[in-house]
């Protein structure tokens, strides 16, 4: 990925930014004042500003250079005493360039968490720093530490539950490999041992390793990357009580149940990954790490022997060793309760999957049609779904049609007989993953009744935009987009409480709504989803149709534009992604053959049964697809899309009831090591998460906040006269009238004084040259 990472830098949009020198002309033609220049690599430098006349500024650069430059075109920097601040609203010029440097100058110190008002920023240090473990936890629960952390996000959580007891929740978000799935571990590392007692933390703790080796994959972007969303309940028997008035400790508080809830796994990786990338984990490690007897039982291979992991020529992991991996797989599936007897059967299914992939077709008649080769492959399926061998080669390379009132027998042709096949494996291994987890949510639940709070953690896959983005990235990024709604309104309204609550004229600052973009998504029946479906229960519908459609319909909506060939361009609220619609209806319609399924239930062993009736259980009715124009007896599920949006719906309604806690992961660099902050990524990710967003609508307000108290005493000694004997708010008011800072730029509050942008630098740099 070297090429992303050499890109330029994103240019800084001025009329965004807001404080430039030249709104603050007066200040900036002091001399020696720091000011940031960007260089032509687009990255930016500190410098010093020497001298100002007229446009022009002459600055000095580290390292002794000095430029004469337009004066437009520096931004301000803020006084050394703000270097590294832990939140980023203290910052007094809150541009990019200014948060950029705070971030950096804290990652270089291991200082891995900042906050930007209410959101935590976490920066992926791709090496293991000392922040974590049962004495830092300790140090959080008692408030001896109050550096921005995720445990501290936790405590505030927990803290939140048990004095308004309303339900909390903790949403991660960020680009694959940034490091949401860590952080949500952590997250509930600090949850176990605060409500720890009951041993069900060891429970949940254990769930991790199970949903990451059925769940997650390596991909060239992480070699850990969750393939699925999940959102993690945890509830509380008792929303503890809070026991003395200075340090807060919390009692009572015991896990009681959690509800795992999966959305949309990747299940096309099963048949078909990329160079480089790697399927599901689980299937290695049951390669590398099956005992012997298990070996011989299912007839495992090596991994090299199998197609669907050999295609992309990567079995390995760096620092991994799956065998090793297979046995605490094993482990914390005893520990959630999986039997020996069906964790044999999930491994029989793993086997089967792979097996599949192996099983070839061989021409019998010029027409293209095929019949299964009864090989060792196709021998070992059956034998580990426990059905017969005919019925399976049947199943492969034929189907059953209703034409009329006659049943007939239509043979495949090759490219049918091998959708077929990897469509049976696809829905296998999808159908085993939400087993797994519906088996953990029962052993957690055993005889427990849902009656305490709940702390949610949202780990779901972040925006993405790559050089080429289909389906998979359609939904994601729609996902991503009800988030950002979700996130937007929070914030929005946080921002309105804390002016309200200290008595401040609350001036309606606009925002961004992102409720256009949902709508091109989600209006019916016109909008992007609909017209997908509606497409793809055409017979006749290609991608070609559903994309003309699009054109046809949308062309009007300023969220979206056609392109050229198939494709169309969405402004997502991170940028425009164009999609191209090869493989969106396929996709889709995700069509399952009747024939199938019904090999599934003729299957003797219990788990493939479960998996048909599951099958059938998400049939909607049957619908013709483009296979079968006859009228087929297919099953038609619900299409993935709707049923995507389904659990999208279901998963915004648990967190609309909460009190939410944003967590944002930024990956500073795409090597996946440590120690490299590459600032235009970090820039685009900032925006992407509206970390700037957030940052940009307190500024339009008065973002700057002190208390009295603090300001006082930092300022006080510049007053003419001894204000030793003043109360704070007398002698901030006093300071405010001999800097002549006008009435405008500041407001104050009842606890605080609330000041634009820019006006404490004044202050500050009066203070350090006095
Ligand atoms: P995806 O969307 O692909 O699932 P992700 O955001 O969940 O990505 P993670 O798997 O959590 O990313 O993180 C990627 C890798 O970064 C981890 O495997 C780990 O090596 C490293 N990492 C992330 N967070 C931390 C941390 N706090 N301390 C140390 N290493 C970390
Ligand atoms: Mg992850």
């Amino acid at each position: 990925d070297l090429d992303s990472a050499a890109a330029p830098l994103p240019s800084i949009s001025k009329s965004n930014i807001g404080n430039r020198w030249s709104d603050i002309t007066s200040y900036a033609t002091k001399k020696k004042v720091q000011s940031w220049f960007q260089l032509p690599n687009g990255n930016w430098e500190l410098g010093r500003i020497m001298s100002t006349s007229g446009t022009e500024s002459v600055i000095s650069l580290p390292g002794g250079k000095v430029l004469k430059v337009n004066s437009d075109s520096l931004i301000p920097a803020n006084p050394d005493i703000l270097d590294g601040v832990d939140d980023l609203m203290q910052l007094s010029y809150l541009n990019e360039p200014s948060v950029l440097f705070n971030l950096q100058y804290r990652y270089n110190q291991d200082m891995i968490y900042t906050k930007a008002g209410p959101v935590l920023v976490a920066i992926n240090p791709f090496k293991k720093v000392p922040l974590y473990g049962n004495d830092y936890i300790e140090a959080y629960k008692n408030k001896s530490i109050e550096s921005p952390h995720v445990y501290a996000i936790a405590d505030t959580a927990i803290r939140e539950m048990t004095r308004d007891e309303v339900n909390q929740s903790i949403i991660i978000s960020g680009e694959s490999g940034a490091g949401k799935t860590e952080t949500a571990k952590i997250a509930m590392q600090y949850l176990a041992v605060l409500g720890g007692g009951s041993g069900i933390e060891y429970e949940i703790l254990k769930t991790n390793p199970i949903l990451e080796a059925f769940g997650n994959a390596k991909t060239l972007r992480n070699d850990n990357s969750s393939r699925f969303g999940k959102l993690i309940e945890i509830h509380f028997s008792e929303t503890g009580k809070i026991s003395g008035a200075k340090i807060q400790t919390l009692t009572n508080i015991k896990f009681e149940f959690v509800v795992h809830m999966a959305v949309l796994l990747e299940k096309s990786r099963v048949v078909q990954c990329a160079e480089g990338e790697r399927s599901y984990h689980i299937f290695y490690q049951l390669c590398a790490g099956a005992p012997r007897a298990l070996r011989e039982k299912l007839n495992l291979k090596d991994v090299d022997e199998y197609k669907y992991l050999k295609q992309s020529n990567c079995y390995s992991i760096t620092g991994v060793d799956d065998a090793v991996q297979f046995h605490i797989v094993k482990e914390a599936l005893d520990v959630v309760h999986v039997s020996k007897e069906d964790q044999e059967s999930v491994f029989a299914m793993l086997a089967a999957v792979l097996w599949l992939g192996n099983v070839s077709f061989t021409m019998i008649d010029n027409e293209n049609h095929v019949e299964a080769v009864e090989d060792e492959s196709l021998i070992n399926v059956a034998k580990l779904i426990e059905c017969d061998i005919a019925d399976l080669s049947l199943a492969l390379s034929t189907r059953k049609m209703r034409v009329g009132n006659d049943n007939i027998v239509q043979k495949l042709t090759l490219s049918q007989a091998i959708e077929t096949r990897d469509a049976l494996a696809k829905s296998i291994y999808a159908c085993l993953f939400e087993w797994l987890v519906e088996q953990i949510n029962k052993s957690l639940a055993v005889g427990k009744r849902l009656t305490g709070r709940s702390i949610s953690i949202l780990d779901i896959y972040g925006f993405e935009s790559f050089d080429r983005n289909s389906f998979e990235q359609f939904c994601i990024n729609y996902a991503n987009e009800r988030l950002q709604q979700h996130f937007n309104r929070h914030l929005f309204k946080l921002e309105q409480e804390e002016y309200i609550q200290d008595g401040i004229d609350w001036t309606k600052v606009d925002f961004d709504d992102n409720q256009d973009c949902l709508h091109l998504f989600e209006k019916k029946p016109l909008g992007l989803l609909s017209l997908l479906n509606e497409e793809s229960t055409f017979p006749n519908g290609t991608d070609y149709t559903f994309a003309n459609k699009l054109k046809q319909h949308l062309y009007s909506n300023p969220c979206f534009r056609g392109e050229r060939e198939k494709a169309f361009t969405v402004s997502h609220f991170a940028g425009e992604v164009t999609y191209d619609t090869t493989g969106f209806l396929e996709k889709n319609r995700d069509l399952l053959h009747l024939d199938s399924i019904q090999l599934l239930s003729s299957s003797s062993c219990h788990l493939p049964q479960a998996f048909a009736s599951n099958m059938l259980n998400q049939s909607e009715k049957p619908v013709v697809g483009p296979l079968h124009k006859a009228g087929g007896a297919d099953s038609q599920k619900l299409s993935v899309a709707t049923k995507f949006k389904g659990q999208l719906f279901q998963l915004m309604q648990r967190l609309e009831s909460t009190t939410p806690h944003f967590i944002r992961c930024i990956k500073p660099n795409n090597f996946q090591s440590p120690g490299l902050y590459e600032q235009g990524l970090v820039l685009q990710q900032l925006r992407c998460c509206g970390v700037l967003e957030v940052v940009r609508i307190s500024r339009s307000g008065f973002p700057t906040r002190m208390s009295h108290q603090k300001f006082a005493r930092r300022y006080g000694f510049l007053l003419a006269e001894n204000a030793a004997s003043q109360d704070p708010l007398s002698v901030s008011v006093a300071i405010l009238h001999q800097f002549n800072i006008l009435p405008e730029m500041y407001q104050v509050g009842y606890t605080k004084l609330f000041f634009r942008t820019g006006q404490i630098g004044v202050l500050e740099d009066t203070r350090n040259n006095t």
